[in-house]
């Protein structure tokens, strides 16, 4: 089958050794049937009580109720590993055998189904932090931990009993473990989300390849930006235009429209392709 033109552009660009950063966003785990956990799919009834997600994955509202906040993230957590790596998450763990240092994975996504899939932990950065992890709170350490395996696995509506709590708990000061993901009102940074690297990483890419995303977060569109202002060629993968498109269609790349299940194995045949008959 003859590759999209625009992957063929990929390929031609990415010759003699230079990067591919690719970006990706709520739609890739979508297609796994994970909810975005806005709206109705993550509304929350504690007592007489109606949380809204917006409310809840704040730092303000853990600190005030972080009994309420972890079953929230522990629910949320069963359902993300209820659902499977798909075809574009194999395709990406592909991508990256393939270009090994030249390969860069940022992801928006928090459900883990990039590292389940097999992406390795040194070329993907969670951005917006990760479900399957959790730190210290009071952020007594920088280290951040594994959910531990005994945490039983939480309902809607479930709340913590006392054989969940010491789960809960920082093993070296022990105060409130936090769900290692970013909230509404906290802000990118180094240490937790590689922000610098992130951005230092677009600045560097010959090509940013963004999938499924909306391009209504902050970072995500700073790092089109910086791919745009240092003439990366910027390729978008989604089901419809987005936020993305006018970045990618102001480099000379373009919207490439379908499920990134079908389009991430297609820029993979090419990659592949355009490696056997050129080398790395
Ligand atoms: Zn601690």
């Amino acid at each position: 089958m003859r590759a999209h033109p625009l992957f063929d552009l990929i390929t031609q660009r990415l010759h003699g050794g230079r990067n591919l950063v690719v970006l990706t966003g709520a739609g890739i785990s979508a297609e796994s049937g994970i909810p975005t956990f806005r709206g109705d799919d993550g509304f929350w009834t504690r007592g007489s009580r109606n949380y809204r997600p917006e409310e809840l994955a704040t730092w303000a509202t853990f600190v005030a109720e972080p009994e309420v906040v972890w079953p929230w993230y522990l629910w949320r957590l069963a359902c993300c590993r209820g659902s499977q790596p798909n075809a574009g998450h194999r395709a990406l763990v592909a991508m990256d055998s393939l270009l090994q240092d030249q390969f860069l994975l940022v992801t928006q996504n928090v459900d883990g189904l990039h590292s389940r899939a097999g992406s390795p932990e040194n070329r993907t950065f969670h951005i917006h932090g990760n479900l399957e992890r959790m730190r210290c709170a009071d952020a007594c350490s920088t280290r951040t931990w594994a959910v531990p395996a005994a945490l039983r696995t939480f309902s809607k509506g479930d709340s913590i009993q006392p054989d969940d709590a010491p789960h809960l708990r920082c093993p070296t000061c022990g105060g409130w473990a936090r769900p290692h993901v970013l909230w509404f009102d906290e802000c990118y940074d180094e240490r937790w989300f590689r922000f610098d690297s992130t951005m230092r990483a677009a600045a560097a890419a010959e090509v940013l390849v963004i999938v499924g995303g909306s391009g209504s977060t902050n970072l995500p569109i700073q790092m089109a930006t910086n791919a745009l202002n240092t003439g990366a060629l910027v390729v978008e993968l989604n089901v419809a235009e987005s936020g993305f498109t006018p970045y990618a269609e102001a480099s000379d790349g373009g919207l490439v429209t379908g499920p990134s299940g079908t389009t991430l194995p297609q820029l993979l045949a090419a990659l592949r392709e355009s490696m056997a008959l050129h080398g790395g």
